[in-house]
């Protein structure tokens, strides 16, 4: 078979990255979650004072976007990549609310989204790679041979959402998940930079429906069609 990358986007909270993260460890490939880079750019803003009131500090956080640095390493005991911010393990803190409900306005920003997808595109210059997040398979690449769009209504994904948090342990509202759900599916949508779109020769899952286990067959059911060639 040869090595392919494969591009998985889709809306907020719609199962993209379990099924790309055991895609990729069932075939030996890296798997990169592009969120938790957006996600650890904003934590970066919280933790250093370049978010007040919501309000970001556009001027400051160009100055040091620079010196934010992300990794992944394996965690032995989940199976799954962890996320590093300047070699600090921050993969719980980038999973909150809090979190979530600002990172849409600072991955709506160019010099952002410029530095991240240059990172990203080095991650996968040597193919083997799953990657999934919003604009992979418009802007990051796209020559991808294996390109997945996903979707699923914004109820079922905030129930889903809820059910995460609260299995680890977080105290939170259905409500507010909802409305985090929708006001980042919009944001996305509508950004001038690498607007969050299906690229037109992704593949298109509405996961609504399917168990996890179906929505693993129908993958893997692509990726030897496409890597089988
Ligand atoms: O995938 P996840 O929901 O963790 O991503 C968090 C946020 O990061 C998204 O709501 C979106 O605003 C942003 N994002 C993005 N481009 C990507 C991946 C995520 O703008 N490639």
């Amino acid at each position: 078979m040869r090595k392919i990358t494969i591009a998985i986007d889709g809306f907020s909270s719609c199962g993209k990255s379990t099924m790309a993260k055991d895609l990729a460890r069932e075939i030996g490939y890296i798997y990169i979650d592009s969120g938790a880079m957006y996600r650890a750019v904003t934590l970066y803003c919280i933790e250093n004072g370049l978010l007040c009131n919501g309000q970001i500090d556009v001027e400051k956080l160009r100055n040091e976007i620079d010196n934010i640095h992300i990794s992944f390493r394996p965690n032995e005991k989940t199976n799954r990549p962890d996320t590093y911010l300047n070699g600090t393990n921050v993969e719980n803190k980038i999973r909150t609310m809090e979190v979530s409900a600002h990172v849409s306005p600072v991955a709506a920003l160019d010099f952002v989204r410029e530095a991240m997808v240059r990172q990203q595109q080095e991650m996968g210059r040597q193919k083997g790679i799953v990657m999934d997040g919003r604009d992979i398979g418009t802007t990051v690449f796209p020559d991808a041979e294996l390109k997945i769009f996903v979707t699923a209504s914004p109820e079922i994904r905030a129930q889903r959402r809820y059910d995460e948090l609260k299995a680890k342990g977080q105290d939170v509202d259905f409500d507010d998940i909802l409305e985090n759900v929708k006001q980042r599916d919009y944001i996305d949508q509508n950004r001038e930079v690498s607007p969050l779109r299906k690229a037109d020769d992704a593949l298109l899952l509405d996961n609504s429906h399917l168990t996890i286990e179906q929505q693993k067959e129908w993958l893997a059911e692509q990726f030897e069609r496409i890597a089988g060639q």
